[in-house]
């Protein structure tokens, strides 16, 4: 892409009703604007991140074993009448009345609909395990939405609904979750710590919430030191048992301030990091609680109705892209971890005009494309200082700076964002060294 022809509406000002600095950096790196309170337009710069976010996520739900569906937004209120939430939900739920009078509501979640459709469609226990999700916008009328994406109105989740058989079997459907989070999270470039949560009306340990540690994060947190070193697993084969890898995770000490034990503290001693987090995600199994109340009885390998037990499993997808500039930014800008930057590599000219610059640019930019890099090339004509601080801004990873002295002896400089070391090097290796990455 050339930034000449690029929608990037980036703001010089800091925007004053921004608190936090990845609300602050979205809206001054034309990521997104507010189209009402925490409703959100997303440019194109944000769209781009927000889809690579996604697909991360999708590849990971996919590896998992879990198939991709798309349930509506606009919902019927009788599903939640079944349910008994139509009336407990509250004012979070923005409730709709069609031309005919019905009650309909804007999805907030979506246990009513996806339970209905496991009703309406499995026939027996053969078609468990069953796990199904999608990538979809939900509104929730927030009392006080804030932190731009971080608190939003609308926003978007990847949701997941778990079907099985029984206990042990649901356990693993959770187990394949908790594992396909961590590996999630670690591709996102974020450290997501899984924290035992509030496991509502079954009990048990099936709840967890994986939080990324943030400053400004809304809930206070504290885990043991080692869970912040800890890689996520490789090579998973999801059929297999996933238990040891869960106890790994969760033998070390990690709770949020509802359901820390303050006894720990002097146990854990230097051990304990305790810090602010952002929820990314939330796994959480709840038995029969929709399939009992919804009739979603199917035929059991004895010949008798079988309830199946459910569990869901959410991650904030629209949220990870203020979470992960909250963890990711300097003073001069985002720095975007590879996997989800907008583009990969920024060429910036530094003498637009100039003959050979120009050549040396559109070279560079063609063959990064023809290798199937993003890439955004400078071409305006604009100050070198403003070429920076903007590359700086928006947090392209790559930088190749172009420049008439340096392309008279066949040379350009390549910066890492966020590093102060620029190497110079020919056009030639430094195509090489991008495109080797
Ligand atoms: P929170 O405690 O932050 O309100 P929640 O417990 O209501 O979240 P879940 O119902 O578990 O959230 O939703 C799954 C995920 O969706 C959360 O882990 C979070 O990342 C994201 N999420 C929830 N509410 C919002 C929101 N208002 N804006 C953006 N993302 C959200
Ligand atoms: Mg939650």
């Amino acid at each position: 892409m050339r930034l000449s022809r690029f929608f990037l509406p980036t703001l010089k000002e800091t925007p004053t009703e921004a608190v936090i600095v990845s609300h602050r950096l979205m809206l001054r790196a034309g990521l997104v604007r507010q189209h009402a309170a925490g409703i959100y337009n997303w440019l194109p710069l944000g769209t781009r991140v927000l889809q690579n976010i996604a697909e991360i996520v999708r590849e990971e739900q996919n590896a998992a074993g879990a198939q991709e569906i798309i349930m509506p937004t606009v919902q019927s209120g009788e599903l939640w009448k079944e349910s008994g939430r139509y009336d407990d939900y509250g004012p979070e739920m923005l409730r709709i009345k069609d031309r005919h009078e019905r009650d309909m509501l804007y999805g907030p979640t979506h246990e009513e609909v996806v339970t209905d459709i496991f009703r309406s469609n499995a026939k027996s226990y053969r078609n468990l395990p069953l796990n199904l999700y999608q990538i979809h916008w939900k509104f929730r009328d927030e009392v006080r939405p804030r932190f731009g994406v971080m608190r939003g109105r609308e926003f978007l989740m990847k949701d997941a609904y778990s079907f099985d058989v029984d206990f042990e079997r649901s356990k693993h459907s959770y187990n394949q979750m908790f594992v396909a989070y961590l590996r999630t999270f670690a591709r996102l470039g974020v450290k997501a710590i899984p924290m035992r949560a509030d496991s509502g009306p079954i009990g048990g340990d099936m709840s967890h919430e994986f939080i990324v540690l943030a400053d400004t994060g809304e809930s206070a947190v504290f885990c043991h030191k080692g869970l912040l070193e800890k890689p996520a697993p490789q090579n998973v084969d999801y059929q297999a048992n996933l238990q040891p890898i869960i106890d790994d995770w969760t033998s070390l000490y990690a709770a949020t301030e509802e359901k820390h034990d303050t006894a720990i503290e002097a146990k854990l001693g230097a051990d304990l990091v305790k810090a602010r987090g952002i929820e990314v995600g939330h796994i959480f199994h709840f038995g029969t609680k929709y399939s009992a109340a919804m009739k979603a009885s199917i035929a059991g390998p004895d010949g008798q109705p079988l309830t199946p037990l459910m569990g869901s499993y959410g991650i904030g997808v629209s949220r990870l892209v203020g979470a992960i500039i909250e963890a990711s930014h300097d003073d001069a800008g985002i720095i975007w971890p590879e996997s989800v930057a907008p583009f990969r590599v920024g060429v910036i000219n530094l003498k637009t005009g100039d003959a050979a610059c120009d050549a040396a640019c559109a070279d560079l930019y063609a063959k990064l494309s023809a290798a199937g890099i993003s890439v955004l090339y400078d071409d305006r004509d604009e100050r070198a200082g403003v070429k920076f601080a903007d590359m700086d801004l928006i947090g392209v990873p790559w930088h190749v700076v172009v420049g008439p002295k340096g392309i008279a002896k066949g040379q350009v400089e390549l910066k890492r964002r966020g590093a102060a070391a620029r190497e110079e090097l020919s056009l030639e290796a430094a195509l090489n060294k991008l495109t080797a990455k």
